[in-house]
């Protein structure tokens, strides 16, 4: 269930953060954005309705432990869910904090940017998240 063309089936996909045997938590490395976070599947299956309903119901679970993490550390205008994979037709889902002066706010972070914006720097958010995670999920 590996595609050699596939990034998510050849790399990790960003900072390991946690894994199970279904997925693995990464944190993204993005220029712009604080916290941004994939919940990517450990094969390569292209759309939800090809899983399982146990794997779909974990995943799940899983994204939406990530969103309520990232909602109680960055405390953000708004968390973005999405599942695009159009490009990576691999399972995965981005949980982005958005905040109102970030550099594409309100339009997608895969829009033109809006404005100039630092990306604020959160020490030890890595670590942070690891732990929060940890404590989380099973
Ligand atoms: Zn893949």
């Amino acid at each position: 269930m590996m595609n050699d063309d596939c990034v998510f089936c050849n790399s990790v996909g960003g900072e390991l953060l946690w894994q199970n045997d279904l997925c693995r938590i990464v944190m993204v490395e993005d220029a712009s954005y604080v916290g941004f976070c994939r919940v990517i599947l450990n094969k390569h299956v292209k759309e939800m309705t090809d899983l399982t309903e146990a794997e779909r119901v974990n995943i799940m679970h899983i994204t939406f432990t990530v969103e309520q993490v990232l909602r109680d550390v960055l405390q953000p205008t708004k968390i973005n869910l999405a599942s695009l994979g159009n490009k990576t037709p691999h399972i995965h889902w981005h949980v982005i904090p958005r905040f109102e002066n970030d550099a594409h706010f309100p339009e997608t972070i895969w829009s033109a940017e809006v404005r100039l914006s630092h990306k604020p720097t959160i020490d030890g958010l890595l670590d942070i998240l690891k732990a929060k995670f940890l404590g989380a999920l099973r």
